[in-house]
């Protein structure tokens, strides 16, 4: 990272996360889903890299670049809209540049995480030194991750999960089944709600025993509880997603779901040897498109 003012570019990597817990409530009048969301924030990330321009641009490079508008609909143009009509600044002139590693439409925040990156790269690029209370505030109204992405670790998400209280959490091993195409998140909750019609849905409440196993590093104790009520959901919209979770606990994952509104599936394992083998399984099998090893808890948005 070059100094603020003097800086020609600045670049802050962010995370992905899964949801080890992701309890949905029922569909409020304003048709989001209050949520009892533990985010764990895994090492599979982001770089976002911006420069000095005569206008907003946006690029990126990597392996579902493709897929990943260039446009203002992209949340790291959104983001330094947001920062610089927040801090009284003109229209932002500059580049903007996403690395991507994290799978696209993924369940994994990837998007959120760009956001995340985006501001925090604006703030030094421009020597703001926004306060981190007003930065999460700007999150928040970005979308409901992105306030996770810049903080990173592991959290509580209530609310629509932007309302983030840190949690304990030991270190642990995952695996990630990166499948063909994407899952709209929109279209999960839809298919909740579909789901979930005549049924009593409970308000979402974090599992004290999950919260538990997450503190104590076990991953036996962890595995025992991993829950995501969005599964069913991204089930019945992608049903070859049931062969995928087999096929790494066959290979001898502790524990499988889909991670947060999927397609992507997380597999947590005893230790890195582990991950290795279920990855070589999951990559064999020919039920995903790529797999990815990572560790948690990793840290949020990083000015490099
Ligand atoms: P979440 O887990 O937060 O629900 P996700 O990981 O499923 O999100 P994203 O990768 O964030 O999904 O992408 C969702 C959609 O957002 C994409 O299909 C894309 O059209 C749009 N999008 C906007 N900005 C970005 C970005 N920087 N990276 C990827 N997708 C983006």
């Amino acid at each position: 990272m070059s100094r603020a003012g003097a800086a020609r570019s600045v670049t802050v990597r962010v995370p992905a996360k899964v949801n080890v817990q992701l309890a949905v409530g029922a569909a409020r009048p304003d048709g989001f889903h209050d949520l009892a969301n533990v985010f764990l924030a895994v090492s599979l990330y982001d770089e976002v890299t911006v420069t000095p321009a005569d206008e907003l641009t946006v690029t990126c490079a990597g392996p579902d670049a493709d897929q990943v508008p260039l446009d203002r609909t992209n949340l790291v143009a959104r983001a330094a809209e947001t920062l610089a009509a927040r801090s009284g600044l003109p229209a932002p002139a500059v580049h903007i540049h996403i690395a991507k590693n994290i799978p696209v439409a993924g369940g994994m925040a990837g998007g959120s995480a760009d956001g995340a990156g985006a501001l925090v790269a604006c703030d030094a690029l421009w020597g703001l030194d926004t306060p981190a209370a007003e930065l999460l505030d700007m999150c928040a109204e970005l979308g409901s991750d992105v306030p996770f992405s810049l903080v990173g670790g592991a959290a509580l998400g209530t609310g629509r999960g932007e309302i983030l209280t840190p949690v304990e959490a030991g270190a642990f091993h995952w695996v990630f089944a990166v499948a063909d195409g994407g899952l709209s998140t929109p279209a999960v909750f839809r298919e909740f709600d579909r789901l979930a019609q005549g049924r009593e849905i409970p308000a979402p409440e974090a599992s004290p025993a999950l919260l538990a196993a997450l503190a104590s590093g076990d991953p036996e104790a962890l595995a025992a509880t991993l829950v995501n009520d969005l599964q069913p959901a991204a089930l019945s919209l992608r049903p070859g997603l049931a062969e995928t979770l087999a096929a790494g606990t066959d290979a001898g994952a502790l524990a499988a779901l889909v991670s947060g509104s999927g397609p992507t599936t997380a597999f947590l394992v005893r230790d890195a040897a582990s991950a290795a083998k279920v990855a070589a399984a999951l990559e064999a099998s020919g039920l995903c498109r790529a797999t990815r090893t990572a560790t948690s808890p990793a840290p949020g948005a990083t000015l490099l």
